[in-house]
């Protein structure tokens, strides 16, 4: 793309992960001529390692639980329109202490529990007779969440919006500065009326020192896909552990006597940030974590006694034995101790955005909203 003249384009997004598309397509629907800018050849980043798990339950009150309902709606269009499949819908929070128990009343006693209700035994035997843990337990059944395979499903959104809104893609592509209306890269100029920058967990490229401003580190995740077990899962699955860590539950009042009793009881799960999410894929196959290390550059090694905690969780929440593991890999995203989401406009024209927790699967749709509407509406 090396030319005298620059391209010309209403909105250039940098950032193709899931941020920077949904930026992408919140913007063509406003009109807007838009071009995507990304290093690498495919997204690579956070938005094809993470479990593809759009979750409204247990999402930060307010806010957070707000975007993460607007963003559902949006990948119910898009999946449709871009032929990506739901995998699976739907969350079952099992609890197998009497404080977690606790926690879910007092969560159903909030305007968050639309859409959820308890299980009674009877029903948790009918739907899943394998899950013998959670026969046993306390179940938590909400209907709203979505589960798409991301590595696919982050492919077919960037096709779709090529193909169905006219977005163009500067892939394998470096942005290197801004001067409006200019964004420098390392194919050279692109014209660009607004920028829209979702970097990710890539603090030290644009405006490294605004975001230096900002008390943020990367956290490093550990996950494992494990073999089909060989029924299918009649939702997604968390545990206890879910309940002492998600905004939604563990900053209700109620969640005291729970976090107290985790720390005694599951000490090293808490030491590297576990908590269990397991989701299921097409072809059966498990996909299964998490943990949380922080750091302004993680290692990118996996650690085997992580996994063997994860595991741990799995085999006490499920009651089954884990099938084998045909996979591990790790991720990375933004973190911040004071925002969940952070927007920074350094100038007139441009805005930041970086989800900074791991969230953006499920409230990416409505943050690109929000990043297209600073541009456009002020
Ligand atoms: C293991 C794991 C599990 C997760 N599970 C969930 C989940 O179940 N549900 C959920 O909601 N969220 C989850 N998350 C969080 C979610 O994946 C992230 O919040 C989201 O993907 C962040 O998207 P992004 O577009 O900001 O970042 P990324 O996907 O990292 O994309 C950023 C892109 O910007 C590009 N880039 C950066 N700087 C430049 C530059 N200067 N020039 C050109 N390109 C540049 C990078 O190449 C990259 O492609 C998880 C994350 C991980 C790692």
């Amino acid at each position: 793309m090396r030319s005298s003249t620059p391209q010309h384009v209403d909105l250039a997004v940098v950032g193709a992960g899931i941020i920077g598309l949904a930026t992408a397509l919140a913007g063509a629907r406003r009109g807007l001529r838009v071009m995507v800018i990304d290093r690498d050849a495919q997204a690579n980043g956070a938005s094809v390692r993470n479990f593809g798990f759009i979750t409204i339950t247990g999402q930060a009150r307010g806010l957070m639980w707000a975007r993460a309902r607007r963003s559902r709606e949006v990948w119910r269009e898009v999946a449709a329109a871009a032929n990506i499949p739901i995998v699976h819908t739907g969350l079952w929070v099992t609890a197998r202490r009497p404080e977690s128990i606790d926690v879910l009343n007092a969560f159903l006693a909030t305007e968050m529990a639309e859409g959820c209700r308890l299980l009674s035994a009877h029903e948790t035997r009918q739907r899943c007779p394998e899950l013998l843990a959670c026969v046993r337990a306390a179940v938590l059944e909400s209907t709203l969440e979505l589960r798409v395979e991301s590595r696919t499903a982050i492919p077919r959104l960037a096709d779709w919006l090529e193909r169905a809104h006219g977005v163009t893609f500067l892939r394998e592509t470096t942005a290197i500065g801004v001067s409006m209306p200019l964004l420098h890269t390392s194919r050279g100029p692109v014209h660009a009326d607004r920028i829209a920058i979702c970097p990710g967990d890539d603090f030290n490229g644009l405006y490294p020192e605004r975001l230096a401003a900002h008390p943020l580190m990367r956290c490093k995740l550990q996950m494992l896909r494990l073999a089909d077990p060989g029924f299918k899962l009649p939702a997604a699955v968390m545990s206890d552990l879910s309940l002492g860590r998600y905004h939604g539950y563990a900053d209700l009042p109620a969640a005291t006597p729970l976090k107290a009793a985790l720390a005694i009881d599951q000490a090293e799960h808490l030491r590297h940030g576990i908590h269990l999410i397991v989701v299921q894929s097409a072809d059966g196959s498990l996909v299964v974590g998490d943990s949380h290390h922080y750091a302004p550059t993680p290692d990118p090694f996996s650690s085997t006694e992580v996994d063997q905690l994860i595991l741990e969780e799995f085999r006490s929440a499920l009651g089954i034995e884990p099938p084998a593991t045909l996979e591990r890999w790790v991720g990375t995203y933004a973190s911040a101790t004071d925002r969940l989401v952070l927007f920074d406009e350094p100038e007139p024209g441009v805005c930041i955005a970086i989800v900074t927790c791991g969230a953006g699967a499920s409230t990416g749709f409505a943050v690109g909203e929000e990043v297209v509407s600073k541009l456009l509406d002020g």
